[in-house]
């Protein structure tokens, strides 16, 4: 059985592209642990590597699939890696119940959700659009201090 980590040291570019797409939307520990202790190597390996991209640079969301990694050696939340790229469905991110969307805007091919992290609580504004197909733009939201609130 191939690992992810053999795929992102493979020098292949369509099993790099696999294996960044599947670090990104990946929750297991068993697959990003390996990738934690490796990530230096993994960075030396790929970085010579042109990923392509019809629109978006593929290259870009590697680096993202790096951060995500990161994210995860530093113990942040999951949600941590919805912002800084555009393909993360609120809908599906939802019935996965990683989130819940407490309220949206009029429907529509451009609209905004309203999202909350199921595990820790972040709330997050998500914009959706459409430029070749359509992408969200999440954006954490600070945590406001009510009136009262100590
Ligand atoms: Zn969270």
């Amino acid at each position: 059985m191939t690992t992810l980590l053999d795929d992102f040291l493979s020098g292949d570019r369509s099993r790099v592209i696999h294996a960044l797409w599947q670090t990104i939307g990946s929750r297991d520990p068993g697959e990003l642990d390996p990738l934690v202790a490796a990530l230096p190597r993994i960075r030396r390996q790929t970085t010579a590597l042109d990923l392509g991209g019809m629109i978006y640079s593929n290259n870009a969301h590697l680096e993202h699939a790096f951060t995500k990694i990161e994210q995860y050696r530093d113990g942040k939340c999951w949600c941590a890696a919805y912002p800084g790229i555009l393909t993360n469905d609120p809908r599906k991110e939802e019935a996965a119940g990683h989130i819940v969307i407490r309220s949206t805007s009029e429907p529509g091919w451009s609209m905004t959700y309203d999202c909350e992290c199921t595990v820790c609580g972040q709330e997050f504004d998500v914009e959706q659009g459409d430029h070749h197909f359509t992408w969200w733009n999440w954006v954490p939201r600070g945590r406001k201090r009510r009136r009262g609130e100590v």
